[in-house]
């Protein structure tokens, strides 16, 4: 059976807007009204027969809704009571009768005011609608019992057995819901349908509220079983000391005193640990400072106090796995094995001393007294080789890098009152490679930094020194380690800012930097190799012909090592990899055409010797970070006052020692045939070209000179000659490093003939045949010799004569 209930009429009535808050028909509630407008319609309706209509805005931001903002359908309700405010709000107890829904807007600026049409409600008492009423009370009651606030009056309305219709209504007024679904609620019209929703939203309700009696519930629980713990733990400790029995230990200190034993420690460090472990056992579990002990315990334990490689250096089998990682480094790989041999002498010394001589040198006496230095630019291989040894020697390999560490305690730790404090790096490193004797590569020490924490390099160096490693201190574990069967070996790129006292103890091996051959054969039998292995290929499925690597050694890498090579053959293999799974599976022979498709555009010009002999351009060979190189010096004269321009990034030496071949020219003008005050004249502008490029040293110096003479003389200089040498204000030249590079610079560039200081003859010998074959050497001590290997005279008697002569010429018609 179905009623209609109310009849359908259309009256005129004042409306309020509410952001959310609403009443339903057959229901009570205070609203609070402050915005003007509604005060307005308050009032409005309380003229006429205290009727008002209440809608719900949509969006409940709007602080002045208009006619649109608002929902169609509302409710129609009674105004009961009326409690102004201070501040011109007004409190008003309505009771909702009927569902309205509004024609037509009639005011809206004051206030609004419209016509509505009562909505007609579809309601059956029947079985489904009791069933449901049913069920919406008991979810209610556990709703009520999991914490749900509901206004007394309501429940006791709800509860008291009124109609569904009314029930409905109420029940809408107490649901945690939000505006729209209230609003769904007011808007439905069939009572079956309002309870069923009803029903869906108490159920979530309950649900949530089930879900957060649980979180808070186990939280609670677990509070209190920790309480608990920590009260009967305390309490037991208590009773023990009253007894006077010995505390029992819990799990954990157990646990620790087992590792502590076995963790075969000297006796210092057994004796420090129990008693650490001794004091977390009393200390409250809540206390911070419990878990600080638990670090410093673990670190304790976990250091491989005696735990070693076997130390068996057998020195054929060294040599075999050097040479089978490493191409070329004969000269390095010859010092590594001598270190190596008079490292197994010594131990097999060691074994035959009597036990007082074993105690001094225990004591650090007669220990090994050097540590490794490889010098060099990056990728020439000395990580890799350090690797190697480890591997030769069978012991654990790890690299620190020092690199920008100013603080003292980098090293040696932190005390342990710091929060966070840890060991230093030589602490961490040992525990890292788990035995203590492993070859401990120290990268990058001649970038180590100091300041007012303190100077790491003191510290570095009391680990490093086998008189006092034996013992070494860090601060955070507070007993002392021994170093002293560590392999140390440090890493630098330049020797000039290792501190003195650091570079005393080294023993410095330089690794050169490698030749364009070189770097083609260490690409072809290793790096490519070990790429292909990497990238999951073999080569059987690419094969890389040997142009490309040349190709990419010249121009996509300036380098001293190889280490943009094997970046770029990595980013070749990284494409066919993918080449292939796209396709697949394939097979691919790399030639010199694919190379651009794989890299792009070269990346450097190669650096050729000049086109034709040139007057004021001389080919210096200079020695840079990444190899050996050519460099071109340009020297221009023109009118001006006597002033020197220098430019092209030189640094302080080099420009002293434009300044110093100036002076020598200028003391020896008679000689090139020039006026005796020709410099008043002139400006000379010297320029080295690739002006991005820092350049330094003082080895461009009689190429800088040779320009100059070239310049003021009109001389040419040949452009198959190369120079490299030091200027002094006579004119001697002296000796110069980096020969190596330079020549195999020179080499690469087509230069034909050499010219080098006579000191320096004997740095030919570790260059390769091949360049040398191709070269020719002019070895010199003064300048004259070297105007006469480089001008192009144009008397062909390797002097000045014919400018001397024209100047003389004129300095006669000067005296004249
Ligand atoms: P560094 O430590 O000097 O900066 P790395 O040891 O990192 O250089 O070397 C860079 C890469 O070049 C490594 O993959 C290394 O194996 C390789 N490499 C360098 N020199 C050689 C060589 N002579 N033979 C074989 N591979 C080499």
């Amino acid at each position: 059976m179905k009623f209609l209930v109310g009849t359908s009429e259309q009256s005129i009535y004042p409306i309020v807007a509410v952001r959310d808050g609403i009443v339903f028909p057959s229901t009570e509630n205070v609203l609070l009204f402050g915005r003007q407008k509604s005060v307005i319609a308050i009032n409005e309706s309380l003229k006429r027969e205290k009727k008002i209509v209440i809608l719900m805005q949509r969006n409940a931001v709007l602080n002045d809704p208009k006619k649109d903002d608002l929902f169609q359908i509302g409710v129609l309700a009674k105004i009961e009571k009326v409690l102004p405010g201070n501040r011109g709000e007004i409190s008003v107890l309505v009771k909702g009768e009927r569902r309205v829904k509004i024609i037509e807007f009639l005011k809206e600026t004051s206030y609004f005011e419209g016509k509505v049409e009562f909505l007609n409600e579809i309601v059956a008492e029947d079985e489904q609608v009791k069933a449901l009423v049913r069920h919406i009370t008991s979810e209610l009651k556990k709703a009520v019992n999991l914490g749900k606030g509901i206004d007394f009056i309501f429940l006791m309305n709800i509860m008291s057995g009124v109609s569904a219709r009314d029930f409905s209504d109420h029940v809408a007024m107490i649901l945690d819901i939000k505006t729209h679904e209230r609003q769904s609620l007011l808007e439905e019209l069939n009572l079956l349908q309002r309870l069923k929703k009803e029903t869906e939203f108490i159920g979530n309700e309950v649900k949530i509220l089930e879900i957060e009696r649980n979180i808070s519930v186990k939280t609670q629980q677990k509070f209190e079983k920790g309480m608990k713990d920590a009260v009967l733990r305390e309490k037991l400790k208590t009773i023990e000391q009253e007894l006077g029995d010995q505390p029992k230990e819990d799990k954990e200190t157990r646990e620790l005193r087992e590792k502590i034993k076995k963790a075969n420690m000297p006796k210092e460090a057994e004796e420090k640990a129990i008693k650490e472990l001794k004091r977390l056992s009393q200390m409250s579990q809540f206390n911070p400072e419990s878990s600080y002990i638990r670090t410093y315990l673990d670190w304790l334990v976990e250091l491989p106090w005696f735990v070693e490689s076997p130390n068996d250096v057998n020195i054929k089998k060294a040599e075999s796995i050097l040479n089978e990682d490493h191409f070329g480094l004969k000269k390095v790989k010859e010092r590594i094995l001598e270190y190596l041999a008079v490292m197994k002498l010594k131990k097999s010394k060691e074994t035959k001393t009597q036990p007082e001589e074993k105690l001094n040198e225990k004591k650090g006496k007669n220990k090994q007294p050097t540590i490794l230095c490889f010098v060099g630019p990056p990728g020439v291989g000395k990580t890799s080789l350090g690797r190697s040894i480890a591997r030769a020697l069978g012991r654990k390999f790890v690299k620190m890098s020092l690199g920008g560490i100013r603080d003292e305690a980098e090293i040696r730790g932190h005390r342990r009152t710091y929060v966070g404090a840890l060991p230093g790096r030589m602490i961490q490193g040992i525990k890292q490679a788990g035995t203590r004797n492993p070859v401990f590569m120290l990268d990058e020490i001649d970038k180590i930094g100091r300041d007012y924490r303190g100077d790491p390099s003191s510290s570095l160096l009391e680990a490093l020194d086998p008189e006092q490693n034996h013992s070494f201190s860090d601060h955070y574990l507070e007993v002392d380690f021994d170093l002293s069967n560590v392999m140390f070996i440090t890493t630098a790129n330049i020797l000039d800012t290792i501190p003195d006292a650091l570079l005393d103890r080294l023993e410095v091996i330089h690794f050169p930097g490698y030749t364009e051959d070189e770097k083609f054969n260490i690409g072809k039998n290793y790096l490519v190799k070990k790429q292909l292995e990497a990238h999951g290929l073999s080569d059987k499925e690419v094969n890389v012909i040997d142009d490309v690597l040349r190709l990419i050694i010249r121009r996509y890498t300036r380098e001293a090592g190889v280490r943009e090579l094997e970046r770029q053959v990595a980013a070749i293999f990284r494409k066919i990899a993918r080449e292939f799974v796209e396709n697949g599976s394939g097979k691919k022979t790399v030639g010199v055409s694919d190379v651009r498709k794989y890299l792009g555009p070269f990346k450097y010009s190669s650096q050729m010797i000049e086109e034709k002999n040139t007057v004021g351009i001389c080919t210096g060979l200079a020695w840079t970070q990444a190899g050996g190189d050519i460099l071109f010096i340009e020297v221009a004269k023109m009118p001006g006052k006597g002033n020197l321009t220098l430019t092209g990034h030189l640094g302080e030496v080099m420009k002293e020692s434009c300044q110093a071949a100036l002076s020598y020219v200028r003391s020896r003008w008679k000689a090139f045939g020039l006026m005796t005050n020709f410099y008043n004249h002139l400006d000379l502008h010297v320029h080295v070209p690739e002006g991005a490029v820092p350049k330094d040293g003082p080895s461009a110096g009689i190429a800088i000179a040779t320009a100059m003479v070239s310049s003021l003389t009109k001389t040419p200089v040949n452009k198959d000659v190369g120079m490299t040498g030091e200027i002094t204000l006579r004119g001697r030249v002296l000796e110069i490093g980096g020969i190596k590079e330079k020549v195999i610079a020179a080499h690469r560039a087509g230069i034909k003939k050499v010219i080098l200081p006579k000191d320096n003859k004997k740095d030919l010998e570790d260059i390769p045949k091949y360049v040398l074959k191709d070269l020719k050497f002019i070895y010199v001590e003064h300048m004259d010799q070297v105007f006469k290997e480089a001008l192009v005279f144009h008397n062909n008697k390797s002097q000045f004569i014919t400018l001397e002569k024209k100047v003389n010429k004129k300095s006669n018609k000067e005296k004249k």
